[in-house]
């Protein structure tokens, strides 16, 4: 596997276009999974903020100047899931080939990107390109708790403290919900996540059996929601058995091997079980006003790595779960930190 800054032609800008000089590129699990595990040539990069160096004649609400996030999931904005808010599931467009950064023609790890202007979307000034490289990611965590309706009165359990389980940490503090407990086996990420979520009663899973440990903290009970995003299977395994009978299980996590798993505790409890991908533009919204909010902050669990050192630095250090999010500096990206 190698990675590689390519001269390509500068992107044409059509007439319902956006162009952006990207500062700063989020890496995120979605990427190592490819850089890892596909084998095959992708452009990456689905993390990104820059600033609009030039806009097509038909566009009108952004400017040349405009500091601007992309929302990654192009989609045909007509099929009833994109109405409905799904446009990762949007029927007619072929995700596989339409989503920024996972196989479509548009990347975010490159000097310019020129985007379809419904995937722009504007970041207020009292954000930095910094702040606008972190909106998807937590995104997507904003989303995952929003469709689960956690409740104040519940108590979730998250396995992962990566980005997006942090995130989805950091969002169920906003709702806020009654107890957060994140099973987590790096030590970097642990204390990252308790610098962010004080309230998070945060495990070593290598160290409790998280089925004794939640029945411990709950009387018997178990958790309410439960959210996968570890991508392992010892977590998986673990979601039905902390879940309170008639419980929620989110799995979020992807997994690069099968899971042996014994089906039956789904039945008993008579669990939910609900995958979940990606994000909406409302998530979009409501993360970039937590941020205005300084409810949500980048220090603390954000890093960033030169260009050059993007793997050594960046790829592999997440793979070994070294660092939590990784941005990458883009050259001559001019983003003010
Ligand atoms: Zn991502
Ligand atoms: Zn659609």
């Amino acid at each position: 596997m190698d990675i590689r800054l390519d001269e390509i032609d500068e992107p044409r800008v059509g007439p319902t276009d956006v162009k952006l000089k990207v500062a700063y590129n989020g890496i995120c699990g979605t990427d190592l999974h490819f850089f890892f595990a596909l084998g095959r040539p992708l452009r990456l990069g689905h993390e990104y903020a820059g600033t609009v160096t030039e806009v097509g004649a038909q566009v009108r609400d952004i400017a040349p100047g405009d500091n601007v996030c992309v929302y990654p999931a192009d989609s045909c904005l007509q099929c009833g899931p994109c109405r409905d808010g799904y446009d990762v599931q949007c029927e007619l467009f072929d995700r596989s080939i339409s989503t920024v950064g996972c196989g479509s023609p548009i990347g975010g790890l490159a000097e310019y990107s020129v985007v379809p202007q419904h995937l722009a979307v504007k970041l207020p000034s009292q954000l930095t390109l910094e702040y606008g490289a972190l909106v998807e990611p937590l995104a997507v965590s904003m989303t995952t708790v929003q469709r689960a309706q956690v409740s104040p009165n519940d108590v979730a359990v998250v396995f992962g403290a990566g980005p997006i389980g942090i995130g989805v940490a950091m969002a169920l503090q906003t709702v806020p919900c009654e107890r957060i407990i994140v099973f987590e086996p790096s030590e970097e990420r642990r204390k990252a996540l308790s610098g962010l979520v004080p309230a998070a009663e945060i495990v070593d899973p290598r160290e409790v059996n998280p089925a004794g440990d939640i029945k411990d903290r709950t009387s018997g009970l178990g958790a309410d929601v439960v959210f996968e995003c570890a991508g392992a299977e010892a977590s998986f395994i673990s979601t039905t058995s902390v879940a309170r009978r008639r419980g929620l299980v989110v799995l979020i996590g992807i997994y690069e091997s099968p899971v042996t798993y014994v089906p039956n505790e789904i039945c008993v409890k008579e669990l939910r079980i609900v995958g979940h991908n990606g994000s909406t533009r409302e998530a979009f919204a409501a993360v970039i006003d937590h941020m205005v909010a300084g409810h949500y902050v980048a220090d603390g669990w954000t890093e960033h790595v030169p260009w050059e050192k993007l793997v050594p630095d960046g790829f592999e250090r997440l793979r070994r779960g070294e660092a939590v999010k990784v941005l990458v500096d883009i050259p001559g990206g001019g983003g003010s930190v």
